[in-house]
């Protein structure tokens, strides 16, 4: 009989541990974990200092003052023999706020578990817990110290992580996003845009629209030509995107505005492309005489380029075909905090976690049956880049 591979033995020995997943996996969602709220963020951060602690590793709990905390956690918790370091990456706050399980209960059905967070992303985490899990029990020899980076604000940004996140992602060798995957076929993702906001203000001149007009400067005009100047910079081709999305301005109907304001959001796929966008909208000059313009803001996520993915994926596919799991890619529009990592220049894989459906949704949910063996890739990769 031919011998086990790697991934078949991890795979054995996470398979019947997958009630023990959907137990954890319960309490973690019934510890509601809103990024903007701070005590219940604290206590899901609580939960999972334990469970990193029953497994031996070292714990760290980064208190913040506005969030809840972050957790670090690693293995093995004496540095000694390490060579090298590895980042496994993932956030334990939802958008949901405290109160929605009321409308929303953990709850399994039809071979899904459905409850706010559980895909995007505490299947993912769980799935980590219990990688590590299998490669203690598995005995193979760790090459690289594996940091465990739980964050509390990704879902608004990743203000009070992002130092952190970045800090650990320069020391590793590859970083390893447990975000949700793509599709019901769990697609990896190896390209996201980068994603941005900015604002622009116009200000201009208040005058009576019937008796003075021409003493007025029309914020909203001069507005309206700008935003009609920076749609025609859209490239979809290229994956360019500029949009005006919220916009306000003016006071009465009889009142010329001497104020206006779009909040943009912008994307692309590549730096150079983040580049030059933010270069031509710090360089907008007014269409109207007398009017000013003042511009705020920019890409806060750099983008992922896929080069930075390759060859995890392609290691990650082989691991993947030895247990009967064939793995495609997607490229995301959306950002996480592998847009940071992966802008370091550290090799970066994301969407490593949970596969399922609904994020952000009343039906967010994730496929039981794949837990043990995402779990069992994750711990491959661990044990084998
Ligand atoms: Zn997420």
């Amino acid at each position: 009989m031919a011998q086990s591979s790697l991934p078949q033995i991890l795979l054995s020995l996470l398979r019947p541990r997958l009630p023990d997943m959907l137990d954890t996996l319960r309490e973690l969602t019934l510890l509601e974990s809103p990024s903007l709220e701070k005590e219940p963020a604290d206590r899901c951060c609580g939960f999972l200092a334990n469970q990193w602690m029953l497994r031996g590793a070292l714990v760290e709990v980064l208190k913040q003052k506005h969030r809840g905390s972050h957790l670090r956690a690693v293995w093995p918790p004496s540095a000694s023999r390490a060579n090298g370091q590895f980042l496994v990456l993932g956030h334990y706050d939802t958008v949901y706020p405290t109160g929605t399980l009321a409308r929303m209960p953990f709850r399994i059905a039809s071979g899904n578990a459905f409850g706010p967070g559980t895909f995007d992303m505490k299947a993912g985490i769980v799935q980590a817990l219990f990688a590590l899990e299998a490669l203690q029990q598995s005995k193979i020899p760790f090459r690289k110290r594996i940091v465990f980076l739980w964050t509390s604000d990704e879902e608004i940004g990743s203000g009070s992580s992002r130092s952190r996140i970045e800090t650990d992602a320069r020391r590793s060798d590859a970083v390893f996003v447990v975000e949700p995957s793509l599709g019901p076929r769990g697609l990896l993702k190896t390209s996201r845009k980068g994603v941005g906001e900015a604002q622009l203000i116009v200000h201009g001149r208040a005058s009576h629209a019937g008796l003075t007009p021409e003493r007025g400067v029309n914020a909203i005009h001069e507005l309206a030509a700008q935003i009609a100047r920076i749609e025609k910079w859209n490239n979809l081709r290229r994956g360019v995107t500029i949009n005006a999305d919220i916009i306000e301005g003016g006071t009465r109907s009889n009142v010329i505005a001497d104020r206006a304001k779009a909040t943009l959001d912008l994307r692309a796929w590549r730096v150079s492309d983040m580049r030059s966008l933010e270069k031509r909208l710090h360089s907008l000059k007014p269409v109207h005489r007398g009017a000013k313009l003042e511009i705020h803001g920019g890409f806060d996520h750099p983008p992922m380029e896929r080069k930075l993915a390759a060859a995890l994926l392609a290691r990650a596919r082989s691991l993947g075909r030895q247990m009967g799991l064939s793995l495609g890619e997607a490229a995301a529009g959306g950002g996480s905090d592998g847009n940071f990592t992966a802008a370091l220049g550290v090799p970066t894989l994301d969407g490593l976690g949970a596969v399922g459906d609904g994020a952000h949704s009343v039906h967010e949910h994730i496929f039981i049956n794949t837990m043990p063996q995402r779990a069992a890739l994750l711990a491959a990769l661990l044990a084998t880049s």
